[in-house]
């Protein structure tokens, strides 16, 4: 998690010096930014680049800094059962608090439970990576689909049985009369 330094800043990590300190003095971030990364699930998610549009207010309270908002995005995936690529929206809820490092939360909680400021290795910032990841990560169905009735790809021969012809079936001899079929045919011979 640590970042470093010199590499350039995450969009998703907020500048927040001109917030200052005072208890209740606010600041709104509204900005589309391109996703750092690819944010989501196995089978559907937001792409590396996808524009992020972040709708946030940023409020100084007297442990540290509230951000509460949204974030929107476009999703791309797949169904889960035919395998036909989706898109779709998805948008997110953030209510995160960020503490200052030398606040009694700060001397109280893990940083894993609750955020620091300047976490990110830059002082007066807040990341909104992680939160933004879990949150879409609860947001998104674990089992994408097409449509909620998608029939999936046919067993035999792997078409998608959504767009096959009405009734799509193999014709299947019964293994046991497979056998005799065989036997019969020897005997022929
Ligand atoms: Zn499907
Ligand atoms: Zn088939």
């Amino acid at each position: 998690m640590a970042r470093h330094g010199r590499t350039p800043r995450s969009p998703l990590v907020l500048d927040i010096a001109r917030l200052g300190r005072r208890p209740g003095s606010m600041m709104a971030f509204q900005e589309t930014v391109a996703s750092p990364m690819r944010i989501g699930l196995d089978l559907i998610g937001i792409a590396e680049g996808a524009p992020l549009t972040l709708d946030l207010l940023v409020q100084a309270v007297s442990e540290g800094v509230l951000v509460t908002g949204t974030v929107a995005a476009p999703t791309t995936g797949e169904c889960a059962r035919c395998l036909t690529p989706l898109t779709g929206e998805v948008e997110i809820d953030l209510t995160e608090l960020f503490a200052y490092p030398d606040s009694t939360t700060d001397a109280t909680t893990e940083a894993d439970e609750v955020g620091r400021v300047g976490a990110a290795g830059v002082p007066d910032t807040v990341d909104l990576e992680q939160p933004i990841i879990d949150a879409v990560g609860l947001a998104l169905p674990f089992v994408p689909l097409c449509r909620p009735d998608c029939a999936g790809l046919c067993a035999d021969c792997g078409i998608a049985l959504n767009t096959a012809e009405p009734g799509h079936h193999h014709d299947k001899v019964d293994p046991r009369w497979a056998k005799l079929a065989g036997l019969v045919e020897r005997d022929d011979k």
